[in-house]
């Protein structure tokens, strides 16, 4: 028996999200009195699968196929399903972004299992096996019990600070019998997205909406996210006026993300928004309505128009930095 987990890299390397996920499962692992074994697919070298030792995996299973180079979920599943099997696994880890909203729904479908999304916390063991997750929007929390002998579970990125310990996980490669329908759904183009800082991964967003009027405009928060070493955001309507582009859509209906600083200029704060940013750990509202609901989900507030306040923080910023 162990807990399994799903892991994603680009171009051969882990993402942050990815060793938070494993150090996730080998936490629970650990609590269950047993070991934690990760599932890797594409090109990745053994070296670097073996890091995750570095954050509590035991054990890698590595499917190589060149089909498995782009995301396909039906055959994701299937690697996980056949690691779930080889494993024994009794919980089963992704993570709660586009592979893992996928891939976890159908194998908790395959397994019979009860299926937590969006995890923000780990498992309470001595209640039976309840986790918390966010609701309603991230308005609430709820704390669900999972009573199925299998347990799937999707964790919130940027939950839990990534910790690197020692240790060298083993590798071997899991076999699987693929057929050419789990590659019906065939990947036609990939667009990288520019800029050098991740969003979902960043720890300082500075993030534009409506009020900012124009993407002609977007150059004023350019250059204090470039100070700040901060990545860019928006909302909808921004993303959907193709003033930016929609990989910095934030909301309901875009990424979640969770920094350390997000930085919301020219933004109402509707609810569909705050669901996607409400996990930050310090927001700063700058807006030139003093009813914006975003003030009261901010931790402070600049009441005043964009193009005269971002400016005048960004000089700071430059200041501070010149005397630091
Ligand atoms: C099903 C559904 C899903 C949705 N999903 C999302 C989602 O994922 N993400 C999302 O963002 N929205 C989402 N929306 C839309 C959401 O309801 C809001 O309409 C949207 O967030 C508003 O965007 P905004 O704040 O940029 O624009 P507005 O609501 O137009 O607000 C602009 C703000 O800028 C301020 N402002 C104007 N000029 C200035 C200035 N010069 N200086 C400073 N401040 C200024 C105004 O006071 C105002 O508060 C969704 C809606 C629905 C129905």
């Amino acid at each position: 028996m162990s807990v399994l987990v799903l892991v994603e890299h680009t171009n051969g390397a882990f993402r942050k999200k990815s060793l938070e996920a494993v150090q996730y499962a080998a936490n629970i692992a650990k609590q269950m009195g047993t070991t934690a074994t990760a599932v890797a697919t594409g090109n990745i070298d053994n070296a670097t699968l073996a890091t995750l030792g570095q954050y509590g995996a035991q054990k890698v299973l590595h499917t190589t196929d060149s089909r498995l180079e782009n995301f396909n979920s039906r055959a994701y599943t299937k690697v996980m399903l056949a690691a779930a099997q080889k494993e024994n696994a009794k919980v089963i880890i992704g993570l709660h972004d586009t592979v893992g909203k996928a891939v976890s729904p159908r194998i908790a479908a395959r397994l019979n299992a009860g299926l937590v999304s969006g995890a923000v916390s780990y498992p309470d063991l001595s209640k039976g096996f309840v986790v918390k997750k966010n609701v309603f929007s991230g308005k609430a929390f709820a704390y669900v019990n999972i009573t199925s002998d299998v347990k799937v579970i999707t964790l919130m990125p940027n939950t839990f600070p990534v910790v690197k310990g020692d240790g060298s996980a083993t590798v071997e490669n899991l076999d699987v019998a693929f057929e050419d329908r789990d590659f019906s759904i065939k990947v036609k183009e990939v667009t990288k997205t520019s800029g050098t800082i991740v969003l979902s991964e960043a720890e300082l967003v500075v993030s534009g909406g409506r009020g900012m009027k124009g993407p002609e405009n977007w150059h004023v928060l350019e250059d204090l996210a470039k100070e700040l070493g901060a990545a860019t955001a928006c909302s909808r309507p921004v993303a959907d006026s193709h003033w930016r582009p929609h990989n910095e859509h934030v909301g309901q209906t875009g990424g979640t993300i969770r920094p350390n600083l997000y930085i919301a200029v020219g933004i109402s704060g509707a609810i569909q928004h705050l669901a996607g940013v409400n996990g930050s750990k310090t927001i700063v509202v700058i807006n030139k309505d003093a009813e914006a609901p975003f003030f009261k989900a901010a931790d402070y507030g600049v009441l005043g128009d964009a193009m005269e306040i971002v400016p005048q923080l960004t000089a700071a910023v430059k200041r501070f930095k010149a005397n630091h």
